[in-house]
C-alpha cells in the first residue's frame, strides 16, 4: 500500500484563513485585534525559532503579538510575576508561555500561574483537567491539531485503536485524553514500554510523539494504519521511518508539513476563541 500524506500545510491554511476573516471581524466591531502574549525565557535557538514563527503567523492573520523576553537566570518567582501581570492585563488574550524553560524554572508552576480563560497553549493542570472530562476549554495546541488533521481528511476516529507513543504532558497525555473523547481505544507507551513492535501491530492509528528520530518502521505498522508523527528532531526528521511506514500505512503525515503547521493554526484559533469570551456580553 502506498499511503495518502495528510496534508498539515494545506489544512492549516483553511484554519488560517477562517482566523483571519473572524479576525478582521471582530476589529471592525471592537476596534481591537486580538493578542497573544509569548514570554521567552533565554536564548534557546529553537524557542526563539518557534516565538518568531508564532509573531509571524499572528501578524499574517491580523492579530497583535507581543514577545516578553526574560533572561536565563529567572528565577520562578519573577517569571509567576510576569504571568500575573498578563493575567491582569485586559488587552491581552492568550498566554503562551514557551517551552522548555531553563532548569532552575519550576515549569509546571509557572504553567499553572497562567489563568484557565489566557490559557490558549492547553498546559495547565485546570485546563488539561478540563479538557481531559470534555469540558469547554482550550485544547492543548499540537494534539488538537493532530485530531483536527484525522477529522478534515474523515478519518474515522470512533471505535479504532489508537497507539500513542509518548506521555509527556504538552503532547502524548492530552492527545490520549483527546482520542478517548473521540471514542477511540487508546493505548499509551512511554520509555518503560515494552515491545513496542507488538503494541504498534495493533494499532489503526498511530501518533508518535516521542522525539526519537525514525524510531516507529514500516514492518512493525498493520496494513492500512493511519500514521501522525508529531516528531521533530534537528534536520527536520520525525519520529516515523517515512519511508517503509508509507508502504504500510493507509495515511501518514510527512515531516515536515504534517503536524508542525497544524499546532500554530489551533494556537492562533484559540487566542481567537480567547478574545472573543472576554467580550462583554
Ligand atoms: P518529551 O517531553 O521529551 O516527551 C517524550 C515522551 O516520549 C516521554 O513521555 C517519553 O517517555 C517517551 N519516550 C521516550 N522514549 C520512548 C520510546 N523508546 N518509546 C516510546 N516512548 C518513548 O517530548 P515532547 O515535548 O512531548 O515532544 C516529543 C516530540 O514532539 C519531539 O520531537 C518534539 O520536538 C515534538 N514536538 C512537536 C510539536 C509540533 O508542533 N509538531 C510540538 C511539540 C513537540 P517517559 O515519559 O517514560 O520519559
Amino acid at each position: 500500500m502506498n499511503a495518502q500524506i495528510l496534508d498539515g500545510r494545506f489544512s492549516a491554511e483553511k484554519i488560517r484563513e477562517g482566523v483571519k476573516k473572524s479576525t478582521s471581524k471582530f476589529f471592525e466591531k471592537t476596534h481591537q485585534r486580538p493578542l497573544l502574549s509569548a514570554l521567552l525565557v533565554g536564548t534557546h535557538p529553537p524557542s526563539m525559532t518557534y516565538v518568531r514563527m508564532k509573531r509571524r503567523a499572528c501578524e499574517e492573520v491580523g492579530m497583535d503579538f507581543r514577545l516578553i523576553e526574560l533572561p536565563e537566570h529567572i528565577k520562578t518567582k519573577e517569571l509567576l510575576g510576569e504571568i500575573d501581570s498578563l493575567n491582569q492585563d485586559e488587552r491581552v488574550s492568550g498566554i503562551l508561555l514557551q517551552h522548555p524553560v531553563p532548569k532552575q524554572i519550576d515549569e509546571r508552576e509557572a504553567f499553572d500561574r497562567i489563568s484557565v480563560s489566557k490559557d490558549v497553549d492547553g498546559v495547565s493542570s485546570l485546563t488539561f483537567g478540563r479538557m481531559s472530562l470534555g469540558m469547554p476549554s482550550f485544547h492543548s495546541c499540537t494534539p488538537e491539531g493532530m485530531i483536527r488533521l484525522l477529522k478534515l481528511y474523515q478519518i474515522p476516529i470512533e471505535g479504532k485503536h489508537a497507539v500513542i507513543l509518548g506521555r509527556s504532558p504538552i503532547l502524548g497525555r492530552p492527545l490520549s485524553m483527546l482520542l478517548l473523547g473521540e471514542n477511540a481505544t487508546v493505548t499509551v507507551c512511554h520509555s518503560r514500554s515494552l515491545d513496542l513492535p507488538h503494541h504498534l501491530n495493533q494499532a489503526d492509528i498511530v501518533a508518535a510523539a516521542c522525539g526519537i528520530p525514525k524510531l516507529v518502521k514500516g514492518e512493525w505498522l498493520k496494513e492500512g494504519a493511519v500514521v501522525l508523527d508529531a516528531g521533530y528532531s534537528q534536520g527536520n526528521v520525525g519520529d516515523v521511518d517515512f519511508e517503509s511506514c508509507s508502504k504500510k500505512a493507509s495515511w501518514i503525515t510527512p515531516v515536515p508539513g504534517g503536524v508542525g503547521p497544524m499546532t500554530i493554526a489551533i494556537l492562533l484559533e484559540n487566542t481567537l476563541q480567547a478574545a472573543c469570551s472576554s467580550l462583554p456580553r
